[in-house]
């Protein structure tokens, strides 16, 4: 039996908007939503306005996530957030190894896996971000940048899982720079995650994963993007901060 993927959209609003702004938007986008049955629609907000944008967003099928957290349970770590903190003001998601995380605050790559690990056991979803830099694709190294973000980042993941478990192939020199992957590009790229994690899983594992694409994507290339056969959504980000480009990624003609 073939296994139907839910589109999923995320925007991922960094460190964007101010608390008005942000529930107005929540807003906006929570009236124009169904009732979710052929899309998934999440909202990845500052942390410290979580607690008031789940409160809008109750109700509906509006998922809301954070951007980070910490692996840890609690301890001395000033300036982190855990898992469990996050579920009590009500995300019930959260992004990985998101590149910003990954290249200005020098994340290291084997984190990923123990934040994977801890928000599955926490019922976060997690949205594991990977992507090669421009110097990477350059030397053809994106194959072997990718095999170990996926090594590390799903080390500890079992294969019945991955339904709750997302990667966002978000190529670096895409990101917030107007220059979209071409068709080849990600149809490629997609091709070898999915083909990683059922080389890794197996095909069951393979065929429920949802695999996003991150990377300038805007109301004039979703639909293009989401006709390619291995992508199964769109992390957004600065198309996410303004309702006239969010929403008609949201309702991308299927
Ligand atoms: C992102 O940061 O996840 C992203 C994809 O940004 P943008 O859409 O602005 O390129």
């Amino acid at each position: 039996m073939t296994f139907v993927r839910k589109p999923y959209i995320a925007g991922n609003w960094k460190m964007n908007l101010d608390r008005s702004r942000a529930l107005d938007l929540i807003k906006t986008i929570k009236g124009r939503l169904g009732d979710g049955s052929d899309r998934e629609v999440a909202i990845f907000a500052p942390s410290v306005y979580l607690a008031d944008v789940s409160a809008v967003a109750q109700g509906s099928p509006l998922g809301i996530g954070a951007q980070n957290f910490h692996f840890e349970d609690d301890g001395a770590f000033t300036g982190e957030i855990s898992a469990r903190m996050l579920r009590e003001v009500g995300a019930d998601r959260v992004l990985i190894g998101h590149s910003e995380r990954r290249h200005i605050f020098r994340e290291p790559n084997d984190w990923t896996g123990r934040k994977v690990r801890k928000a599955l056991e926490e019922a976060l979803l997690p949205v594991l971000c990977v992507g090669e830099k421009l110097e990477e694709r350059q030397s053809n190294r994106t194959d072997r940048v990718l095999r170990r973000q996926l090594d590390a980042g799903l080390t500890d993941v079992k294969p019945d899982e991955m339904l709750r478990v997302t990667v966002a192939y978000e190529p670096v020199w895409a990101i917030g720079t107007g220059e979209v992957a071409t068709p080849e590009q990600a149809a490629e790229v997609h091709a070898f995650i999915r083909k990683w994690i059922h080389n890794r899983m197996g095909g069951e594992a393979a065929q429920m994963a949802r695999i996003l694409y991150g990377g300038s994507v805007m109301p004039d290339n979703i639909r293009g993007l989401m006709q390619i056969e291995d992508v199964d959504g769109a992390l957004v980000g600065g198309a996410s901060l303004k309702a006239d480009t969010f929403i008609p990624i949201i309702e991308f003609d299927q």
